[in-house]
């Protein structure tokens, strides 16, 4: 009968110690260990069953109802803990998740088109609208693609004052940096006309071109657009209406242009182009000298010899072509004063400029 009483007093100590502990729990990792503690397999409850063996048969039944009482009390003790306890840790959880819409953002720095990227997606847009098909060439060309098949000999003075990159001066046939985007004339004219096709052919080849020079208004790697077209019966006419098109359309606002007799190897006639002054109306000022008029591009008629250079009839077929150089074009836009300013990636100048 003593061995009922004390396994009876034990559990009551048990219940009351656990219960006791389980109420302290400070989280539900805390209260899982208690849990093992008391009612695993080797917890302080099985061990109290372990002496429910050596008791008598009649009174086993007795001390096995109040061993499952106490379970049972453990039990939904722990649950009710339990629940409580992960409640708590979503509260924690969100409170440490809140977001203070009051403080301030966090910039964020989004990048943007280089401005004369920006200026030659303008124009190739631009004339692409016009029905004009883009054309792309070789940055590293030979010297009959540069010179020779543009009517540039190789005693002509305009090849010296080229400023010309060589890659191996001293080879046979020396490669170079092309010095313009007219070579894309000569290679598209030639793969146009091996398709078995006859013009008219009218192409925009935009690009990068190289020359050895570095001051305000040069740099040694510049873009040229390089325009060109070729049918039947095309005239000084057709060039001033695309030009016109094209400045007006670009600039955004209604330009005189004018063209000026020039000379060119590669067209004749030749004529430098002028809009009227951008920052004066023509009214005369400091940036076009006072003249009222700024150049921006030179242009012609595709000379004979340059058809001929690509195997077109020169007798049935006319042609025009001009390159304009990006960085100026996008410089007289937006008045910036100094080339170099586009190559020197100062971000506080191309946030400001780029798109
Ligand atoms: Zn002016």
């Amino acid at each position: 009968m003593g061995d009922v009483e004390g396994l009876k007093a034990q559990l009551e100590e048990l219940k009351v110690e656990a219960l006791t502990a389980f109420g302290h729990a400070q989280n539900v990792a805390d209260l899982e260990d208690l849990r093992v503690n008391y009612l695993g397999k080797k917890g302080a409850l099985t061990l109290i069953l372990k002496g429910v063996g050596k008791l008598s048969a009649e009174d086993r039944p007795m001390i096995g109802q109040h061993v499952n009482a106490v379970k049972d009390a453990l039990s939904d003790a722990l649950d009710r803990v339990g629940s409580a306890l992960s409640k708590l840790a979503q509260q924690q959880r969100i409170e440490a998740e809140r977001i203070d819409v009051t403080m301030p953002a966090r910039r964020r720095i989004a990048g943007v088109i280089h401005p004369v990227q920006q200026g030659l997606n303008e124009m190739t847009a631009i004339f692409a609208h016009m029905g004009f098909d883009i054309s792309e060439g070789p940055e590293i060309e030979d010297e009959f693609h540069n010179f020779d098949a543009l009517n540039i000999p190789e005693s002509h003075p305009a090849r010296a004052m080229h400023d010309t990159f060589f890659i191996d001066a001293l080879a046979d046939a020396p490669m170079l940096l092309r010095t313009h985007t007219s070579p894309v004339q000569i290679r598209t004219m030639k793969k146009f006309l091996e398709s078995g096709q006859e013009p008219p052919l009218s192409v925009v080849a935009p690009g990068r071109v190289y020359r050895c020079d570095y001051d305000v208004t040069h740099s040694p790697m510049f873009h040229q657009v390089e325009v060109f077209s070729v049918d039947r019966g095309l005239s000084l006419a057709h060039l001033k209406g695309v030009l016109q098109h094209f400045l007006t359309t670009y600039f955004e606002k209604d330009l005189p242009i004018r063209l000026r007799p020039h000379y060119f190897p590669f067209t004749e006639p030749s004529a430098e182009v002028d809009i009227g002054c951008v920052f004066c109306a023509g009214q005369g000022c400091r940036i076009c000298k006072g003249s009222g008029w700024i150049e921006v591009l030179g242009s012609g008629m595709v000379h004979p010899n340059v058809l001929k250079a690509v195997g077109i009839d020169a007798q049935a077929f006319s042609g025009f072509a001009f390159g304009l150089g990006v960085e100026r074009l996008v410089m007289l836009k937006h008045g910036i004063p100094d080339l170099r300013l586009f190559f020197e990636n100062d971000v506080r100048f191309l946030r400001r400029m780029g798109a």
